[in-house]
């Protein structure tokens, strides 16, 4: 059986399309039909015409026509007769680029991963965000009493500085430019935030720390700055937890990662193995839950799928919009 849909098309920079598709389901494949669909900062990059290194990731060459989309979930309709992990009418998320601006897309088994029990549909769309940046903070090695320092204040930044105050900081800093990124991490439990573009941050975490530096520096803005200053305001032997995904080549200074030992984390879910990202993503999303961290206040902006122009546009001008969500 095929399935028509509408699917949207980046035809190159700033220009973005929704093209009716015929979608075939192969042996071992398995259509979906969309709940909801978030845009990523990776997708903003590409709009931008700013195209990664081919990576594992994609099943097509980063390069434009680029048929664009990654973060959704929805309900099964259709299973080829290979597939033995999911029947219709099972609810997924995605965890692949899949083309997921669109009414329906088609993946294999390994690009998703059940819905747990009790998760609502409107989180559970999003849970490849949530569950990598959930992931980024159980794993960041935050411990009672730490100072922590969250470069960057967008959907990732908001979700790993509420659980590093969940596994009991001391302070936890927020900083970014954006004034609106901030008073929300303020509401959403962070101890401190500061205005890179107002404040002095080496102040900031040198009189919480008390001369040391941050214990743990989780880099999630995703610049050369954010990187370089993530090394100056780490303490010896402090901890720098990556989360962002740098596409571009950037200069960075790393004299300090040798002389003060500095231990390196890498927090990227999406990027491990999938059966490793099988095995986690349940522990991700359990706090969520739960309701012990609060994700709907980032979901700042919805659209129609039909308006997909009018959400990049604002995606690409508008900073403060954390969460930007598309509904078919
Ligand atoms: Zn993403």
């Amino acid at each position: 059986m095929t399935v028509t849909t509408r699917a949207a098309l980046l035809k190159g920079a700033y220009d973005i399309e929704l093209v009716e598709k015929e979608l075939v389901c192969e042996d071992d494949e398995i259509i979906v039909k969309n709940h909801l669909i978030g845009i990523c900062g990776s997708d903003k990059s590409f709009y931008r015409g700013q195209m990664p290194p081919k990576t594992a990731e994609f099943r097509q060459e980063p390069k434009f026509p680029f048929w664009l989309g990654h973060e959704s979930g929805g309900t099964v309709v259709e299973v080829g007769s290979k597939v033995s992990q999911y029947k219709v009418g099972d609810k997924v998320i995605c965890f692949g680029w899949c083309n997921n601006y669109a009414d329906y897309f088609v993946a294999k088994e390994f690009q998703l991963q059940p819905v747990p029990e009790g998760l609502d549909m409107d989180l559970a769309a999003l849970g490849e965000p949530i569950a990598c940046a959930m992931y980024s903070g159980l794993h960041s090695g935050v411990q009672l009493g730490d100072v922590v320092l969250v470069m960057g204040g967008g959907f990732a930044g908001q979700i790993i500085a509420q659980c590093a105050k969940q596994k009991g900081a001391d302070k936890v800093i927020v900083a970014d430019v954006l004034e609106g990124k901030l008073e929300l991490a303020r509401k959403l439990g962070a101890d401190v935030t500061v205005n890179l573009k107002k404040e002095n941050l080496h102040e900031v975490v040198y009189s919480l720390s008390k001369g040391n530096g941050a214990d743990v520096v989780v880099e999630a803005a995703g610049s050369q700055d954010s990187f370089n200053t993530a090394t100056e305001l780490i303490k010896h032997n402090g901890k720098f937890v990556f989360y962002s995904w740098v596409t571009q080549p950037i200069t960075l200074n790393i004299s300090r990662w040798h002389d003060d030992g500095l231990e390196f984390i890498n927090t990227c879910l999406v990027h491990h193995t999938w059966r490793e990202r099988y095995v986690w993503t349940p522990p991700s999303l359990r706090p969520v839950v739960q309701g012990n961290v609060n994700i709907k206040p980032l979901i700042t902006d919805e659209f129609k799928l039909s308006e997909i122009k009018e959400a990049f546009d604002l995606a690409d001008k508008d900073d403060t919009a954390i969460k930007i969500v598309l509904r078919p």
